[in-house]
């Protein structure tokens, strides 16, 4: 395929394995026999099941009335905030739990932004009963308390990262130094399609299995299995790949990702890695990253934990480059108007990450009447924190602000104490 890795692990200028040393017999042992095990009649038989039965797949693909009202278009909502824990996360983590257990690793570590991969790395090691070490920052432990403790109940340790801003790139930092230090045992679980070849590439396959249902439901429901546009947020990039995967190949579906803005391009307060980045190199890949002219990396930020990345998987940049996915910007504040859109016409409380994908409806032009599909990446329970207080923020404001959420009218005591920061701990 066009868009596939090649055996060097490159996806046009993009891609590679640059690693330190003593991780060479570990990446190297992954890349010979990952595609071995994948498929193999046991894996799959496994995998497929667990799919079913354990995460709830096949995820429903939704038909949103009174959005497609109100855009004019027929909008199809994937579910992934349905599967067991949350997120699309799972598809990824079961499958790499499997590959953990072929290779036989006793021992798994991994990096978590918002807290999803973390609770599904934590979810698949409590199920094969296995050691698991997650690594997050400091300042999305405080944000995504509910996480945290899933992951502690769930048996995982979470080890607070201090370093950077305290966020993604440093755990991400901090997992690979451990693996360093424990190559022999360890599998480390990488929640993206970030990271050395072959991680973009098994990532992108267990997450493929979205497009692959999109394709039967929408056939189903439509009569075509073609949308006219697929839309989904991107950090890393895996739910973006997997809402895509299956339709690279067919260039009349318009594919769109949206980036997460924060404060804006112009504030530098962003994270929006293909709109400013240029390439470098980042947690073992080649691919655009956010760097000063001296090839520093620039801290990213934005409100949604899962996209505040100064990175993007290199099959992301290779897709901007050959032009086959158009990239576009939402920021915080679309982002959260988004979220509590989705919320009272649905009744479905997005991820903040997913808020990003949906805020994308009020800024592509679709013609009248097109299909468009967007990947409702996961659920909003992790994000109630900062909604409450986003909630609180607009009650405070004038009555004409008010009107676009309609009738909301709760006042701001009823809402938190008093003695709470309305602006959110997350406005730097
Ligand atoms: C982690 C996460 C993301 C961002 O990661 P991608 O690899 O870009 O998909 C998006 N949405 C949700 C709900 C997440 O948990």
């Amino acid at each position: 395929m066009k868009y596939s890795v090649n055996k060097t692990g490159y996806y046009g200028n993009f891609g590679g394995a640059y690693i330190p040393e003593l991780l060479y017999p570990n990446v190297k042992n992954l890349e010979e026999n990952y595609m071995k095990i994948i498929n193999s009649a046991s894996f799959q038989k496994e995998f497929l099941a667990l799919l079913k039965d354990y995460v709830g797949r096949p995820s429903p693909l939704y038909y949103s009335k009174r959005l497609s009202d109100k855009y004019h278009i027929n909008l199809y909502l994937k579910r992934e905030d349905l599967n067991h824990t949350g997120s699309h996360k799972i598809n990824n983590t079961i499958g790499q739990i499997l590959i953990a257990k072929h290779l036989g690793k006793k021992r798994i570590i991994a990096e978590t932004g918002a807290g999803q991969h973390g609770v599904a790395t934590a979810t698949v090691c409590a199920r094969e009963g296995l050691d698991c070490i997650i690594f997050m920052g400091e300042t999305d432990v405080l944000r995504q308390k509910p996480n945290v403790e899933k992951m502690q109940m769930l048996g995982a340790t979470v080890v607070p990262v201090k370093s950077g801003n305290k966020t993604l790139k440093d755990a991400t930092n901090e997992a690979i130094r451990d693996w360093i230090n424990h190559p022999s045992e360890t599998h480390y679980i990488i929640g993206s399609v970030v990271g050395p070849h072959p991680y973009p590439d098994m990532v992108t396959q267990f997450q493929s299995v979205i497009s692959e249902e999109i394709k039967k439901q929408l056939e189903e429901q439509t009569g075509s299995e073609n949308p006219d546009t697929i839309i989904a947020c991107v950090g890393g990039g895996s739910n973006a790949i997997g809402a895509f995967y299956h339709y690279l190949e067919d260039e009349n579906v318009k594919l769109i990702a949206v980036e997460a803005d924060g404060l804006g391009l112009e504030t530098g307060e962003t994270a929006a890695t293909i709109a400013i980045g240029k390439p470098g190199i980042i947690h073992g890949s080649k691919t655009m990253l956010m760097q000063t002219d001296d090839g520093q990396i620039v801290e990213p930020y934005s409100i949604s934990a899962g996209l505040d990345y100064p990175g993007i998987g290199p099959i992301h940049a290779h897709l901007f480059e050959t032009d086959r996915v158009e990239f576009i910007r939402a920021t915080d504040d679309e982002a959260l108007k988004a979220a509590l859109e989705l919320t009272q016409m649905e009744g479905i409380i997005p991820a903040l990450e997913t808020a990003h994908a949906l805020a994308a409806l009020k800024k592509i032009k679709f013609k009248k009447g097109e299909t468009v599909v967007i990947n409702i990446s996961g659920r909003g329970d992790k994000d109630m924190e900062t909604y409450r207080n986003y909630l609180a923020k607009i009650n405070e404001k004038p009555s004409e602000e008010r009107l676009f959420i309609g009738m909301y009218s709760v006042p701001t005591s009823n809402i938190h104490g008093a003695d709470t920061n309305v602006n959110g701990l997350f406005v730097p």
